[in-house]
């Protein structure tokens, strides 16, 4: 999940690497420039050093080159000073026709090609002081060196080379990556734990505000705000931001219900004059039969409208929070006998068996009376309704310590996996093609007031469904008033 907490988090880091990297860049780069002039000053003064040994040598001693094995060598006094104190460097001194005399050990130790490499500089004799960098292998890496002829110390001897790799310098620039190296991921690893635990903080008013949010817009909360945090402008300017649109939304959803509201009432009065006119004009001895067929069908309009505008009502009122329950210890066992009456009196006519379970000792729950039987009804009487003829609904009322369950099923059309989640919706209704032939046609409010219900008394409703297998609504209320089932808002 790409939080902005993460987010934060990634930018921070990736701010800091580049910041980092740009650092030790620039380190490097300086430490390699300073620690080459650094050698090279080393080198010169051990070069000096070493010419002034040699002059000073073959003045008191007067030859500096004897034969050993043929060979013309260095003294060996003068060999074993250099020896001493050129441990690690690569020193070599020649005669004028670029004879080696003298090489220190290291490199001695050297290669054939790099060796040959490191005396060439000296054939022919240099005439002045040179510097530069040789690359041997690299395993030995880039070594600066200096070349000084030697004039003062006898005809025998022609040049010097003095080098020097940079691991002789303090904390060179190899030294300083490889730290670099093992310190860079650490130090950012420990600023992207610290970055990720400061983001969490930071960003804590804004997970509160969301869980805010969530329980306003849970629908039954729009008149709550959001808490205006002055000591913190921003937040204070989002919140203040949020709380206007909620103020708009209320506006709007009090308008939106009160209008409904009031339509579906003024418009009660006017369906009755018209439903007691047309049943007067039905049972008029005078009538003829033409006009009775038209005025039976108006009365089925009549009756269709009257009955979406009383649902229309009901829906508006609850939402307004004008709809209050009027509870009572009822034998939840005789609603549910009623209904299986009232149903098995609709179903007759299909040929459809309506049967009914409940437990034998009583159930009494306080609920609205009158609600919960149009609860039972609005289920009972679809479970018919979507039932081919010939099929089943059964009603099972079981009852646990702490909660009572009715369960409405058919061996009806079924529902597709796909509507299930829309079933409870206002004014959704599957394809009307599907309802069995004869029965009319719904308003699609049913299963909306039914879920308003079930979650008024604190209860909640669940559908089960397989097409052409049949449905099961179960309907969960708590015993006890004011102890909500649990989950009871979790079916939307
Ligand atoms: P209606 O007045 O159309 O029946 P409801 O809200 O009661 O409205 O139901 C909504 C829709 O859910 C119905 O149109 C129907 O498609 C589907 N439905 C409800 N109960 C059943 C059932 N027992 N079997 C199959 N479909 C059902």
């Amino acid at each position: 999940m790409a939080t902005i907490r993460s987010r934060l988090t990634a930018w921070y880091s990736a701010a800091l690497l580049v910041s980092l990297l740009a650092f030790a860049a620039s380190l490097y780069l300086d430490r390699r420039v300073s620690s080459v002039r650094e050698l090279d000053e080393r080198l010169a003064i051990e070069a000096d050093f070493s010419v002034g040994y040699l002059e000073n040598s073959y003045r008191v001693l007067g030859k500096l080159v004897h034969l050993r094995d043929g060979i013309p060598q260095l003294d060996p006094g003068v060999a074993n000073f250099f020896e001493g104190t050129t441990s690690r460097e690569y020193v070599v001194v020649t005669d004028p026709a670029g004879n080696v005399l003298f090489s220190s050990e290291p490199a001695a130790r050297l290669g054939f090609s790099s060796f040959q490499r490191l005396r060439a500089p000296l054939v022919p004799v240099p005439t002045e002081r040179s510097s530069g960098t040789f690359t041997f292998d690299p395993s030995i890496g880039p070594v600066r060196y200096v070349i000084v002829p030697v004039r003062e110390a006898g005809p025998e001897i022609g040049a010097l080379i003095v080098t020097a790799g940079d691991d002789v310098v303090l904390f060179g620039p190899g030294a300083l990556l490889r730290s670099m190296l093992i310190s860079l991921p650490l130090i950012l690893g420990a600023s992207i734990w610290l970055g990720y635990r400061l983001a969490g903080p930071s960003l804590k008013p804004l997970t509160t505000m969301r869980r805010e949010i969530e329980a306003i817009s849970d629908g039954q909360s729009l008149h709550r705000r959001l808490l205006v945090d002055s000591s913190d402008p921003q937040m204070a300017g989002l919140a203040a931001s949020i709380n206007r649109m909620f103020a708009r939304l209320e506006r709007s959803f009090t308008a939106l219900h009160r209008f409904t509201a009031d339509a579906s009432h003024e418009l009660k009065t006017p369906l009755m004059v018209l439903r007691s006119g047309v049943e007067r004009a039905l049972t008029h001895p005078g009538a003829p039969p033409e006009s009775i067929e038209a005025l039976d069908q108006t009365l089925e309009g009549v009756n269709a409208m009257t009955e979406l505008v009383d649902n229309l009502l009901t829906l508006a009122r609850a939402d307004e929070g004008r709809a209050p329950l009027a509870l009572t210890p009822v034998d939840l066992r005789e609603l549910v006998t009623d209904t299986a009456e009232t149903a098995g009196m609709l179903a007759e006519t299909s040929g459809i068996t309506v049967t009914f379970e409940v437990p034998e000792e009583p159930v009494v729950v306080p609920v609205d009376r009158t609600r919960i039987l149009q609860l039972l009804l609005n289920l009972a009487t679809n479970a018919v309704k979507y039932t081919p003829a010939g099929g089943q609904v059964g009603l099972e009322l079981t009852a646990s310590k702490t909660t009572v369950e009715v369960a409405v099923r058919d061996t009806g059309i079924g529902i597709a996996p796909g509507d299930l989640p829309h079933v409870f919706d206002r004014f959704w209704r599957a394809d009307v093609a599907r309802s069995r032939s004869g029965s009319p046609p719904g308003t699609g409010l049913g299963l909306a007031i039914t879920k308003w219900i079930a979650e008024a008394h604190g209860g909640r409703i669940e559908v089960q469904s397989r097409p052409g297998r049949g449905t099961q609504f179960t309907v969960t209320l708590p015993r006890e008033t004011g102890s909500a089932v649990d989950g009871a808002d979790s079916v939307k």
